[in-house]
């Protein structure tokens, strides 16, 4: 796979406003916030997109949606929030670095657009 804008956020090659960092995962804010609280959950390992996770990476994904879930609790999302992968031109996915979107501190409507 091709570097990403998001292994160069790893790697602390490009800036970003980075919230929580372990071993297997970062969350950083979103730069084109689309709800006043908006980050993402990525794993370091540079899965493209969730139609290309394997098995192997079962307890990963798991841990990516843990991540989701704490970091949510720590910056205050107590009246829920949403969590979206987008996957793919369909999915309208940009960034091809898996990635969780973390979204609240608004009313969200569905169906999404
Ligand atoms: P996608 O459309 O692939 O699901 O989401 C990619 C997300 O990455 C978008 O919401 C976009 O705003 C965000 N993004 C793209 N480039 C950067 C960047 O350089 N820094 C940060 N913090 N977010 C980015």
């Amino acid at each position: 796979m091709s570097d990403t804008i998001f292994s160069k956020i790893i790697r602390r090659e490009i800036p970003a406003d980075i919230i929580y960092e372990d071993d297997l995962a970062l969350a950083f804010k979103d730069i084109n916030a689309q709800a006043p609280v908006h980050f993402l959950v990525i794993p370091k390992k540079p899965i493209p997109q969730i139609s290309a996770a394997e098995p192997e990476d079962q307890a990963l994904l798991g841990h990516l949606l843990l991540t989701a879930k704490q970091v949510a609790e720590q910056v205050g999302l107590s009246n829920g929030y949403r969590v979206v992968i987008n996957n793919g031109a369909d999915g309208g996915q940009t960034v091809y670095h898996l990635h969780l979107h973390v979204l609240g501190e608004r009313q969200l409507q569905w169906p999404p657009g």
